[in-house]
């Protein structure tokens, strides 16, 4: 682990404030979008369930902002088991620079830049 114990501690205030922001947000743009009867429910739910609620509403920005939930609330998950800093996919430690900037991230910018290229790239190839 290269992080400090300082600096986990306040990317976890970090990661906790935008959580709260994000489910205020959220719960306005359901209201905007006509779903209030889905607001009672995001704010007692996972990330997991909540994006299920959302999942084939068009509710542009709600789904994004709940996507971003999902990947606080995964990244404060791995806080909890200790694992915070590490790519999710090769293991190795991401960069601290890149976690100041994105507390949120949870792949190094190689597998990150990879990962965004696969998704990217999911119309049929020749
Ligand atoms: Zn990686």
């Amino acid at each position: 682990m290269l992080l400090t114990n300082e600096q986990l501690a306040q990317m976890k205030r970090q990661l906790q404030v935008r959580r709260d922001e994000l489910r205020v947000l959220i719960k306005d743009e359901l209201s905007a979008a006509g779903h209030d009867h889905l607001v009672g429910q995001v704010h007692d739910s996972g990330d997991e369930s909540t994006m299920e609620l959302l999942s084939g509403l068009d509710i542009g920005l709600a789904e994004i902002d709940a996507r971003e939930l999902a990947d606080i609330e995964a990244a404060l998950d791995r806080m909890g088991q200790g694992r915070y800093g590490e790519c999710i996919d090769c293991g190795e430690a991401v960069a601290v620079a890149r976690l100041q900037s994105q507390p949120a991230a949870s792949r190094c910018i190689s597998c990150q830049e990879k990962f965004e290229l696969e998704s990217v790239s999911e119309t049929p190839r020749l």
